[in-house]
Formats: C-alpha cells, structure tokens, sequence
C-alpha cells in the first residue's frame, strides 16, 4: 500500500487539509504533518534557532510549532518509518500562481519534498471565500493515482490550481506566469497616530500570455504546471560565457 505524506501552509486545523485528507485516504496509508498554525508566505522557510516540538493528535496525524519546511523536513527524518510514495501539500485557501509561488508555503514543502526525491504536487483553490474544497479534493486524488502509477519527470513538482468555479472548462498543462501585485501595500495609521504597513490585498497586474497557469485559471481551466528546482537560466550560461566573455575576465 503506498504511504502518502500530507502537509500545508494554512495550518493542521485548515478545512483544505481535511478535505484533501478524506479525498486521499482511499489510495493509501495516509500521514499527515502540518503547521499548527497559518504560515502562508512563509516560503521555504526552515527554523533553526529555536526547537521544534512536535505533537501527535492521531494515529496519523501530527503537528509542529514550525513551517511547511520544517514539516516535511521531520516527518521524513523522525516520523515516517520508510520514504513515502507522494508527498501532496494543501489544498490551499487561494492561488499559487505565477511570481506569488516564490513566497508560497504550500509550493515549498513540495519543492522539499522534490529535493528528497519523493514525487511531490501542491494543489491550491483559486477562488474566494466562502471555499468549497470538495472540487479540488477529487482533482487532487485523480492527480495523485496518476502520480503512483507513473511517477514525475526527475527534479520536477506539479504546481496545481483548481478555479473557485466548479463549472470546470477543462484541464491545462502551463507554464509559471507573471503575477505583480499593484498597491499591495496598505499604510495606515495606529490607535495612536504612528503610520504603519500592511502587506497584501492590492490588484494583480494581469499576464496576458495564453500558456500561463494565470490565464489557465482566469479562463476556469485547471491549471497543472511542472516545476523544475533548477532555477538556472540555461541560456543565460552562454550569454555569461560568450557574449559576456566571464570566464575570461580577471575579476
Ligand atoms: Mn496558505
């Protein structure tokens, strides 16, 4: 029976974790080890200067006073008896998209989980609240028996959006698109008059490219995007090389 990691960045309480949990449960040993609080836009954040404790609620299911990262970093480590078979982080409450999946939480445990060689998918609901998870649930599933059987390309997660809409036009395979928050700093001011900031909220400025995982979502498709952990600009290597002439430069 393959054993399936679960985790996300909403935290251990998040109704986008029960859901996936009911979803997966049918398809194997299912464990999950999530934040026992909300760390969305932690990134892939790990502590290392203070301890992590971690707390057993069920038979499998455990939380931690730590990251997404530091989740999948222990459960693998100290949890879990053997590697397991798919590692799956969410369903997130909102998208994971474009430039915004730099900051995301949910995005990084399954870039951890990648980095450890275990086949690993973040699945998101690009909606708005009030979130009905249910939809993604079974995405999610029909996504994770395809992963089992046939595995993911080497060094690669699937990075899923799932629109808010259930009236689903379709599936799109994409790529990362732009995503740049216009105004998403809020100043503001105190009960005592001292200015401060707020980051969030604000509009995103629109990428218009048709393969993106934006526009996927915008036009009501599922969005599934393979995402390499190389980040190397590989043309950028002989920009470097040849026209730069780096190598031969005295620096
Ligand atoms: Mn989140």
């Amino acid at each position: 029976m393959p054993l399936i990691l679960l985790t996300n960045d909403d935290g251990i309480t998040s109704p986008g974790l029960q859901t996936l949990q009911a979803a997966i449960s049918p398809l194997g040993q299912v464990v999950t080890v999530a934040p026992d609080r909300d760390n969305s836009a932690v990134s892939h954040s790990l502590t290392m200067n203070r301890p992590l404790r971690v707390q057993r609620l069920t038979e499998s299911s455990y939380t931690l006073d730590g990251t997404p990262t530091d989740c999948v970093s222990i459960a693998l480590g100290k949890i879990l008896k053997r590697r397991p078979d798919l590692l799956i982080s969410g369903i997130n409450a909102g998208p994971n998209m474009g430039d915004d999946i730099s900051y995301s939480g949910t995005v990084s445990a399954a870039v951890e989980g990648t980095m450890y060689a275990i086949p690993s998918m973040a699945v998101s609901l690009a909606g708005e609240p009030p979130l009905d998870f249910i939809r993604a649930g079974k995405v999610a599933a029909r996504l994770a028996a395809m992963i089992l059987a046939r595995g993911l390309p080497e060094n690669t997660l699937l990075n899923v959006n799932v629109p808010g809409n259930p009236l689903i036009a379709g599936t799109k395979v994409t790529r990362q698109g732009r995503r740049i928050w216009e105004n998403s700093i809020q100043e503001t001011r105190d009960p005592r008059g001292r200015c401060y900031y707020w980051i969030g909220g604000g509009t995103p400025l629109k990428d218009s490219a048709e393969d993106t995982d934006v526009h996927a979502i915008r036009t009501g498709y599922i969005s599934i995007t393979p995402i390499h952990l190389d980040h190397t600009n590989h043309e950028g290597i002989f920009h470097l090389r040849d026209d730069w002439q780096l190598e031969e430069q005295e620096l």
